[in-house]
Formats: C-alpha cells, structure tokens, sequence
C-alpha cells in the first residue's frame, strides 16, 4: 500500500495533540524572530524585551502582574526547573529531598527527579483527581514542594490547588501548579483561584499548547525573583552576568509568538475558544454515549472514551489522530484547532466503521 505523506502543518484529523495551529499573528512573530537567541540577552536586546513582555503578560493570565519567569521549551523545562528551585531552596548536606505529586502528574516529574536527585513521591487519586489525605500522608519534614495538576494530561481534570498549597505551607515547602495545559482555560471556569487567591510559589503555564503560540513556547512562573534567582548560574562570556533557563541558546521564535498570541487573544478570545470547545467537548461526549461507549464525563476540554482496539485502528488508518490514556481509553483533546465539522465527521467514520 502506498504510504500518504501527512502535510506536517495539517491538523485536519488531529485529536491527540496538546499543541495546535498556531494564530496567525503568533505564526508572523515565530517567523521574524527565529534567529534571535533570548539566551543572550545582551545582543539581543528586542527580543530580551518581548521575554519580559511575555511574562507579564501571563501574569495578566495567573493573577499576578507582576510575576517572575521566563518563556520555556515546554512544560518539560518548566515542571524540572520548578522542582530545582524546590530543591536548591531547601538543601541540606544530610536528607534527601522529595517532592510529592498526586499520581497523574506528567511523566517530566520523573525526569526531574531522575536528573536532580530527588525522591518523587506519587499519592492515589480519588474521581480522577488528588486525593489530599494520600497526599498528606505522602509529606514529612523532607518535601522540598508539593505539585497540584491544573488540567491532567490525560483526562483534564484539576486538582484542589488551593488545598495542596495549604499542605505545602504546613511543612514550609513550596506548592507548584502544573497548568503546562490547562492555564489558559482556568480563569473562565469554576477553577477560579490564581497567585493572587491561593498560597502558589511556581507555575508551569505553556503558551504553545493552549495559549496558541508556536512551539518551543513554554512558561515558568514564580511569585517572585527570589524564587527563580534559586536557579541563576554566573555567565562568564556572555554580556549578562547570570542565566536562570535550563537550555542556553534557545529560539526567539517561542518568545515572540507567545507575546503576539497573548496580545491578539487575552483575555476575550480565549474565552470565546474554550467556550466553544467546551460545549464541544459536551456534544462528542453526548453523541459518543449515544453510540454506547463508556465516557469520563469532560471537566475541561479532554474527552476519554472506552473504544475497541480494532475502532481505533480503523480510525487511524482513516487518517485520525488519537491517543490512549493508561487505562486504554481513546483520548480527544478538544484544542483549539478541533472544530465542530471535524467531530461531526469523526461521529460519521464511527458509524461508518460499525456499519461495515
Ligand atoms: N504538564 C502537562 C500537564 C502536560 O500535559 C504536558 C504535556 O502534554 C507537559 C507538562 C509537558 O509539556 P511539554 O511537552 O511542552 O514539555
């Protein structure tokens, strides 16, 4: 069979992906910036400047204007970076360092705790989210932070931030947020807590996933300079004297698309699309259970939806992106790029494939 080449920009049939098109005027900045090095700050300059406008524009996002951080690779860099300020704040020549994380954290808590040397400590969800009393179980005088998820990669659900940073507290550790997906949605939904409403020291938040920048844009926020001068290294050659990002050269590219993203979206046109994927989310959920498949009702906007394998594959080989949760559910990620014509023919391959 003659293999179709997929157009790598083409998300016509893609369900699966946290990443999307991103808006045009995001695409346009990528494109200008691409060979400018926010590395360097020194020589160059502009795009040093669009770095601080980022980040005070996602202050405008999590409720504190005048947040600390910087534009990451991904929600990777910023959940290590978070645990290495954890880490680096409270270290000690004798114990070993934890950090707890209710189960559904991302897989990036194991790599930074393969790569910093600390213990990783996973507590049992209850209804898809943490359960605080396995979570407190879970802490004692050597956890250096306590991570909430705000939207799980899997099912989308957010945990009980405020609740999690009142833990953290009692034990003098640090409580990160990992809203790597959920972030830009949060602020319209019940989930209404912020920097400025709850006891939160760092934040992951990614422009390139629902905040419609291109990739590489992630973002690590902290409540204030303190926090993130725990990861400065001293940079002898360059015109800056210190750099707090985990990669050195990194490109403009992220940089300049989240600002342009943030600017053209922030926060009317984020509303409008998560209401719209929302109600979306609903009616796939809706005409999914029509066809007798087990859903896990959508909190934001992630439908998971027990399929056969053999529907998979079939939808696949129809050109459907999908992916599956751990327990083999097939997982739709409403991003933005997820329309209604698109899951109105998704619905019309199901009954096509059933009718065969
Ligand atoms: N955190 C959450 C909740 C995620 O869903 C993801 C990716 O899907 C990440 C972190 C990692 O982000 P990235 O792939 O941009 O490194």
């Amino acid at each position: 069979m003659q293999r179709v080449e997929r157009n790598p920009q083409d998300f016509g049939r893609v369900l699966s992906s946290m990443c999307t098109r991103p808006h045009p005027a995001a695409r346009d900045a990528a494109e200008r910036f691409l060979a400018t090095n926010p590395g360097d700050p020194g020589t160059y300059e502009t795009v040093a400047s669009l770095e601080r406008r980022a980040v005070d524009l996602l202050g405008g996002v999590v409720g504190l204007p005048d947040v600390a951080g910087y534009v990451a690779s991904g929600g990777t860099e910023a959940n290590i970076q978070a645990v290495r300020i954890a880490r680096n704040r409270f270290e000690t020549d004798t114990r070993t360092p934890n950090v707890v994380v209710p189960q559904h954290a991302h897989f990036s808590f194991w790599k930074a705790a393969d790569v910093l040397g600390v213990e990783l400590r996973t507590a049992p969800l209850s209804d898809y989210t943490a359960n605080l009393e396995a979570v407190k179980e879970q802490i004692d005088e050597d956890t250096v932070a306590v991570v909430g998820v705000a939207g799980s990669t899997e099912y989308g659900r957010v945990d009980d931030i405020p609740a999690l940073a009142d833990l953290a507290d009692d034990v003098g550790a640090l409580c990160h947020v990992d809203a790597a997906w959920g972030g830009f949605v949060l602020p319209f939904t019940s989930f209404d807590w912020n920097f400025a409403s709850a006891d939160i020291d760092t934040m992951t938040i990614d422009p390139h996933k629902l905040g419609q920048a291109a990739v590489p844009a992630g973002g690590l926020l902290a409540r204030g300079p303190e926090l993130l001068d725990e990861l400065a290294i001293d940079t002898p050659y360059l015109e800056s004297t210190s750099q707090v990002t985990l990669t050195g050269t990194r490109s403009g590219a992220g940089v300049a698309s989240a600002v342009a993203a943030m600017e053209a979206l922030w926060p009317d046109g984020y509303r409008e699309q998560y209401y719209e994927s929302q109600a979306d989310a609903e009616w796939l959920t809706a005409k999914l259970r029509a066809r007798g498949f087990d859903v896990v009702p959508p909190v934001l906007p992630i439908v998971a939806a027990d399929m056969p394998d053999r529907l998979m594959d079939t939808l696949r080989d129809r050109g459907w992106r999908l992916s599956r949760t751990g327990r083999d559910e097939a997982r739709v990620v409403l991003m933005p790029h997820v329309d209604r014509a698109m899951l109105r023919e998704f619905v019309d391959d199901i009954d096509e494939v059933f009718a065969e």
